[in-house]
């Protein structure tokens, strides 16, 4: 079982730009040893986060990341273990006396499609949640998290002297160009990654990934100084993800090993959809490869538990495609990348 601390890569001390694995496990049911998947990258002591799975705030604090140095947050798709703690960085980290969250974070993440996949033929599902509104986006999200907890947010700006909450979250929702033709019900169509966000040190595209049935679900690269990092998102092996890791230094993917849930007994319909919507090991090496990525680290690895698939399986399963250096993703892993 890892240690709840931190495992260090490279040289962090002259090292202005580095990859933070703040959480690494694939899935909402916490599992021990690895928590809910989100990855930093911290370029010259500003902050860019990936997701925010559950566990994020306290990770990132763990990390020794300032949280005041947060400036953007860039959410793959709206299932929960990507965003079970997307409000909770603005509702514990909202910051006082130097700590936390003080000014506007930039959030982006995906748009409110406006429609729902058809349900599973044969199958009568239960009553749509939140029936007038079934597939609110990341702003939308965010507001009726501000709603929902106004009691606190009004005690603490009236009483305790707090700039409201709602000022720090500045969300954008990001829905793929019209031009893709992509909608809720298409197959994931090949399209050139596009820009979503740009600053003085970082330039970040994102692309569609195939994550069926969520749409949209974005995997999204970096540009820095210093490299280029990629985060694929949940995705199935999709040429998307080659194109937007073309040449990159790290390539971020998510995996899941389908042979370890059949070995306990996971239904053949579920099995399938994990491998409609995820990715083997197998093919993380080999997309790294067409794609020309210098490095892989794994995160959102399924199981999360590191008892039962063991690091040595996972690398040797990457590497049978793929010669470059591999990562097996644990909590708080830092990678370093020298200056350029
Ligand atoms: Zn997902």
């Amino acid at each position: 079982m890892p240690q709840d601390a931190t495992q260090l890569t490279g040289d962090l001390r002259s090292t202005r730009t580095r990859v933070i694995l703040l959480g690494t496990a694939a899935g909402p049911y916490p599992e021990p040893g690895r928590q809910g998947c989100a990855s930093l990258l911290v370029v010259g002591g500003r902050s860019y986060l990936v997701d925010a799975g559950y566990g994020t705030v306290r990770k990132f604090v763990q990390s020794g990341v300032m949280m005041s140095s947060l400036a953007a947050t860039f959410v793959t798709h709206l299932h929960s273990d990507h965003v079970a703690d997307l409000f909770n960085l603005f509702l514990l980290g909202w910051g006082t006396g130097g700590h936390g969250l003080v000014s506007p974070v930039k959030v982006f993440g995906p748009g409110n499609p406006h429609a729902l996949p058809a349900s599973t033929p044969g199958v009568t599902p239960a009553p749509l949640a939140n029936p007038d509104n079934p597939s609110p986006g990341t702003s939308e999200l965010l507001a009726g998290a501000v709603g929902a907890w106004a009691y606190d947010l009004n005690i603490r700006t009236r009483y305790n002297s707090r700039t409201g909450l709602a000022s720090l979250i500045e969300a954008h929702d990001v829905l793929p160009p019209a031009d893709t033709g992509a909608t809720a019900d298409a197959v994931t169509p090949d399209m050139e990654p596009f820009v979503v966000f740009e600053d003085d040190r970082v330039r970040v595209s994102a692309t569609l990934v195939k994550h069926p049935p969520v749409f949209p679900s974005f995997g999204y690269r970096f540009e820095t100084e210093d490299g280029v990092f990629v985060f694929s998102g949940d995705t199935a092996p999709h040429e998307n993800v080659v194109r937007l890791a073309a040449g990159a230094d790290l390539l971020v993917h998510e995996t899941m090993h389908i042979p370890y849930y059949a070995s306990i007994g996971y239904p053949q319909a579920l099995l399938d959809f994990f491998e409609s919507s995820h990715t083997p090991p197998e093919d993380v090496g080999r997309i790294a490869r067409e794609a020309g990525a210098r490095q892989v680290a794994l995160s959102h690895i399924g199981p999360g538990d590191p008892r039962e698939v063991s690091d040595r399986e996972w690398r040797r399963a990457v590497r049978s495609g793929f010669g470059g250096e591999v990562v097996v993703g644990h909590d708080l892993h830092q990678l370093a990348f020298p200056q350029r």
